[in-house]
């Protein structure tokens, strides 16, 4: 037994390296399952990876899931594991355009298109994976965190679902992983943006762009170029909007890219 518990941490620390486990919302919970057994959460498909000759499922926790204890489901059993509160920091944002924080009914009407054709793109999670080690998009200065609960013109609005970079207007941003670009759009919230499907679930989310390289159905390989840091959108000055979705919620991107973490704030 003790053996085992030994392999197990060994087994646990290296991989964190590409995946840190963190179980809150709006983290990650990687859990050890049985080979190809399928494993899905909340009823969405689960993506696994490899580990030294294991399987491990990487399961995105929503920002709105409860803490307490949940289930993954695979084939053969059922996992049980716990989910820890987490109070994010609060954020208070003022905009010029009040347009961007109270809509008129016609833009209401472009939002609920516009959410509802993202909704479909970030919830399939066909494709095999292609990797999970994903690298920093753009360099710059974290603007604003992940998971911050925000106001805008001090009106409650939906808690961050990614992590702002601010960098000068027109550097060239980098896909964080190889895929198929799965959505090209001008929004009006997240303005110009890219979504990258990476496979099993896996996507990256580039908004508030000045311009777009590629188009929707395209193979984009890591660390090319997609488009230009802009300010598109609802923003308030030039800065890349990152997101990582796993398994149809927003997580934080810094629990896959260690990186986000040295760039000052
Ligand atoms: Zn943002």
């Amino acid at each position: 037994m003790k053996h085992f518990v030994t392999i197990f941490i060994i087994f646990i620390s290296s991989l964190s390296y590409a995946v840190e486990d963190q179980r809150v919302p709006g983290g990650i919970a990687l859990i050890e399952v049985q080979r190809d057994s399928n494993p899905s959460f909340k009823g969405r498909k689960v993506l696994t990876i490899n580990v030294q000759g294991r399987s491990v499922a990487v399961i995105g926790l929503a920002l709105s899931i409860d803490p307490g204890i949940h289930t993954l489901e695979t084939g053969s059993s059922k996992i049980k594991f716990e989910i820890s509160p987490k109070q994010y920091p609060e954020s208070r944002i003022y905009l010029e355009n009040e347009r961007k924080v109270n809509p008129t009914n016609l833009d209401l009407k472009r939002i609920k298109e516009e959410s509802k054709q993202q909704r479909e793109v970030l919830n399939n999670a066909s494709g095999s994976l292609n990797q999970i080690e994903l690298i920093l998009p753009v360099k710059g200065r974290v603007s604003s965190q992940f998971g911050h609960r925000r106001f805008f013109n001090d009106q409650p609005r939906k808690p961050h679902s990614g992590t702002d970079i601010a960098t000068a207007q027109g550097t060239p941003i980098l896909a964080a992983g190889t895929g198929e670009v799965a959505l090209v759009g001008d929004f009006f919230f997240n303005g110009k943006l890219v979504i990258i499907d990476h496979g099993e679930g896996l996507k990256t989310m580039y908004n508030h762009l000045s311009e777009i390289y590629v188009k929707q159905g395209e193979l984009v390989r890591q660390g090319e170029y997609i488009g230009t840091v802009g300010s598109t959108g609802r923003s308030t000055g030039p800065h890349l909007h990152f997101g990582v979705i796993l398994n149809g919620v927003s997580v934080d991107p810094k629990l896959l890219i260690p990186a986000i973490r040295d760039l000052s704030l």
